[in-house]
């Protein structure tokens, strides 16, 4: 992969290892892929079901039940955090790994907003709650 493999016990890796939230600091992962591209992404995923090992996907690590964290390997999206705008189109391309703060910097351009939270260091993937505090107004939204 053209990402970093951070194993555990090796430098490096406890800056990686952790979510959000210390109450799932428990079950650590044995190693992150952190990730640049899909095809790194692959390359993780086909590692870790060729060797039978366990996998989690994290973005912005901020899941409330613990779901991105998790023993075996960690797959780490956080660099593919590009958002590109094609103002003729009217639409933006988002990485798996670009936090809300980069979707509305990206979008805001176009004039639009997204649905998401106050929380900008969160992934944008798996907004749900749409709330509007980042909407232009008056406008419309729509989940990710
Ligand atoms: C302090 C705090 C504030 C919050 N505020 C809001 C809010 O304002 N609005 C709101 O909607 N939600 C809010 N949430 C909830 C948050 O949206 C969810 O926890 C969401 O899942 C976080 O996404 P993430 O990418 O940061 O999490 P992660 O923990 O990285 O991922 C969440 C889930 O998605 C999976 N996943 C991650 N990346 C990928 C990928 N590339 N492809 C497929 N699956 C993937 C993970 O395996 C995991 O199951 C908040 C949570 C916290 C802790």
């Amino acid at each position: 992969m053209t990402g970093t493999l951070y194993v555990k016990g090796q430098s490096g890796y406890s800056a990686v290892a952790h979510g959000y939230d210390p109450r799932f600091d428990s079950v650590l992962p044995s190693a992150v892929a952190r990730c640049v591209s899909s095809a790194d992404v692959s390359a993780a995923v086909l590692f870790a079901s060729t060797n039978a090992v366990p996998f989690t996907v994290r973005s912005g690590g901020h899941a409330l039940s613990g779901c991105s964290t998790g023993a075996g390997l960690g797959i780490d999206t956080t660099p593919m955090s590009k958002v590109a705008v094609n103002s003729s189109t009217a639409s933006a391309t988002v990485g798996a790994g670009a936090r809300l703060i980069d979707v509305y910097h990206g979008v805001s351009s176009l004039g639009f907003g997204t649905s998401g939270g106050h929380v900008r260091k969160r992934g944008h993937l798996r907004s749900g709650d749409g709330r509007r505090n980042r909407f232009p107004d008056p406008t419309m939204g729509s989940d990710l």
